[in-house]
């Protein structure tokens, strides 16, 4: 049988390993930081509306400057923004690997704060960018000074960072994104997949883009949208950013039915969003729970909550899957990630997890 290591793959691919986060069919799948709710019936039924309509063209291509999706993604976004200002693509991971087409490359480097998100990396390596490690601080926090640090010694030619942080939860302050901007001539990204669910003073980097052309603020729909399946995740930055993303984007890359799903879906943004004050509900209790089963809850600004004090996490995580529960082992020694569910969701992980007793101190 041929294996991958028969083909003439390149070089750099060689020996590395997918995007793997099982996709099993469970009762209770908190794994993948998914908006467990979903899409509101009367919502769907103007999705469907839009999608009938959209389906008769579909002989044609599809507008490939999707102007109205970004004119509501814009409106959605608020902060002056403009269709201009935005960009979107097939989920944010897709939006991410255009921005190093675009920027990275062989030759070039990203800087990634780890432990972060998974596919940061893996889209570097699919681009063929290098990418360097730099530290973070106590808490899994990124001072300005050790943000500008890292960019000194290393001189990258991207700099992503991600607030909130996905697996731990933690944000990045504006004072530190704002620093790493002004240390660097290069791209600075902040993917805030998890911004709805930050508290609701919360800066976002969005606020930081006026005057700052090198500055790319990646969302998605997939999160507090509850549309992960839709495939739809955007950008806001200067409009350059977009010229520089249609020289690698391929040509029609958002389907029309995308497009007027989404559009349907944003008309909706206000029921889109309506269980995310709930889900941040949920998160808080899973801190305070947790903590009173004895494990260690980081603090998260995100719809998950990252957990140490797990003696043996495979052994935990495949405990709860033989209850058909399953949350991530994100590969931190200790830990564990759990999504925020429903309630009812929420409190089945809690009793199962106590019902494996209590970590060793
Ligand atoms: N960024 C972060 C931090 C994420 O956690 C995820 C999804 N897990 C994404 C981006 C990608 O989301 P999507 O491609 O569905 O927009």
């Amino acid at each position: 049988m041929t294996s991958l290591s028969d083909l003439p793959i390149r070089d750099d691919l060689r020996g590395l390993t997918p995007y793997g986060a099982p996709q099993e069919h469970v009762r209770i799948a908190l794994n993948v930081n998914e908006n467990t709710h979903p899409v509101p019936e009367a919502v769907a039924r103007d999705i469907v509306i839009a999608l009938a309509e959209a389906v008769l063209t579909v002989n044609r291509y599809p507008d490939r400057e999707f102007t109205e999706l970004r004119e509501s993604l814009a409106g959605y976004l608020g902060h002056g923004l403009t269709a201009e200002n935005v960009w979107a693509a097939n989920g944010s991971n897709e939006v991410l690997q255009q921005i190093l087409q675009a920027f990275g490359g062989p030759g070039r480097t990203l800087l990634l704060f780890p432990p972060t998100y998974s596919m940061h990396s893996i889209i570097a390596a699919g681009t063929g960018t290098q990418w360097i490690a730099a530290e973070r601080d106590d808490g899994f926090e990124i001072l300005p000074e050790t943000a500008v640090r890292a960019i000194r010694e290393h001189r990258p030619d991207i700099v992503f960072f991600c607030s909130p942080n996905n697996p731990t939860g933690t944000s990045v302050s504006l004072e530190t994104i704002a620093a790493a901007y002004d240390a660097t001539d290069g791209i600075v990204v902040v993917d805030e997949a998890y911004a709805e669910f930050a508290p609701a003073d919360s800066a976002t980097a969005l606020t930081l883009l006026d005057g700052r052309e090198r500055l790319i603020v990646s969302r998605t729909m997939s999160k507090a949208f509850a549309f992960a399946g839709a495939r739809v995740g955007y950008l806001a930055a200067d409009p350059a950013v977009a010229d520089a993303l249609r020289l690698v984007r391929l040509p029609y890359h958002l389907s029309a039915l995308t497009q007027a799903a989404a559009i349907a879906a944003l008309a909706h943004s206000g029921e889109m969003l309506a269980m995310v004050d709930d889900i941040k509900g949920q998160r808080d209790r899973l801190v305070v729970e947790l903590t009173t089963l004895g494990y260690h809850a980081w603090p998260s600004a995100a719809n998950f909550v990252l957990f140490g004090g797990v003696d043996d996490p495979h052994a935990v995580f495949e405990s709860l899957l033989a209850q058909s529960i399953i949350i991530r082992d994100i590969g931190i020694a200790g830990h564990l990630r759990v999504t925020a569910g429903t309630e009812a969701e929420t409190t089945a992980f809690l009793d199962a997890l106590a019902g494996l007793g209590r970590p060793q101190p």
